[in-house]
């Protein structure tokens, strides 16, 4: 196959391994800048340039694009769907898990168990939002927040009216969940392939942290979740209509709740907690799927 990869940074752990895996089964990977890419809008014509020259002859193309540039990235990714090319994941997809009050509708919709959250554009009544997620302890959450950076715990009403307040000041999009305590901060992270788990870990905050994000000093290990625990996985990549994701969950006392799922997960935390080859499964599930003009949405 030769395999276009939608990157930035070729030296990020998870975009060299995926080079190494592709190239180690004897396929051809090229990381193209996302950025650099320019197109063409021409009727049933579809093209992408790059460095002053076409792009033709690629069998799949994996998007690693980041959330800073989803607009201009799922742009491109879109254009060689519409070409033909077969994305790991889709630009549908990935559009719908970068929106996080979209996620939810989703996952809801699913049936899926979610922690239970109350957003507002405009929360002038902060004791009506803070009532109907449940009252205190509430976990605030920045929309476009990422990596546990606006993720705050407030202790008592009074904090989390506060912290509303001062959000809203400052325009900025939030919503407002249930704090599951019994999570004990504590998070899992399944990794699903193919509406396969093929691999799972266990993330724990630094000492005071409620908040279990390996950026934050987390620390992960290998850990073998419960059925329901898969099938909520499972159903939530499906919602969202991704082939390959992270899919976060809390252990809540009424089962697993999934608090996010990630379009790019990052390869490196899993494969050193799990020691499995993640990089070397997401080509295997290329070579299995990736078929010209097999692409469901183009786009739509
Ligand atoms: P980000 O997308 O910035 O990583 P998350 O929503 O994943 O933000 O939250 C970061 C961390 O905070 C999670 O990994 C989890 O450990 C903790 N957390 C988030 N929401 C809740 C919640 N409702 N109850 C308990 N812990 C939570
Ligand atoms: N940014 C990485 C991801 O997309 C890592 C997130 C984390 O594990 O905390 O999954």
């Amino acid at each position: 196959m030769k395999i276009a990869m939608l990157a930035r940074n070729a030296n990020l752990y998870s975009h060299k391994r995926l080079k190494e895996a592709a190239e180690q089964r004897g396929h051809e990977l090229q990381i193209i800048n996302t950025l650099r890419c320019y197109m063409n809008i021409a009727s049933r014509r579809p093209e992408i340039f790059y460095n002053g020259e076409k792009l033709k002859g690629f069998d799949a193309v994996i998007p690693r694009i980041g959330t800073s540039i989803t607009f201009y990235g799922t742009a491109v990714l879109r254009q060689f769907e519409m070409m033909g090319v077969y994305p790991l994941n889709e630009s549908v997809g990935i559009g719908r898990s970068r929106d996080k009050l979209r996620s939810m509708q989703l996952l809801a919709r699913d049936g899926i168990g979610l922690p239970n959250t109350t957003f507002a554009h405009d929360p002038k009544q902060t004791e009506e939002v803070i009532k109907l997620a449940g009252g205190a302890p509430l976990v605030i959450k920045l929309l476009e927040g990422t990596q546990g950076v606006g993720v705050m715990l407030a202790d008592t009403d009074k904090s989390a009216q506060s912290v509303i307040e001062a959000f809203r000041g400052a325009q900025v999009n939030i919503l407002v969940q249930q704090f599951i305590k019994e999570a004990g901060g504590e998070d899992i992270r399944a990794f699903v392939i193919g509406g396969k788990v093929v691999a799972a870990m266990l993330r724990k905050g630094a000492e005071g942290d409620f908040r279990s994000n390996l950026h934050r000093g987390g620390s992960a290990r290998s850990i073998k979740i419960t059925p329901e625990e898969r099938a909520t996985a499972v159903k939530a990549a499906k919602a969202m209509g991704l082939n390959v994701c992270g899919v976060d969950m809390l252990r809540s006392s009424s089962g697993p709740v999934v608090m996010e799922v990630n379009s790019s997960p990052g390869l490196e935390g899993i494969e050193n907690a799990t020691g499995i080859d993640i990089a070397g499964k997401t080509i295997e599930f290329l070579e299995k799927n990736a078929k010209p003009n097999k692409t469901r949405t183009r786009g739509k």
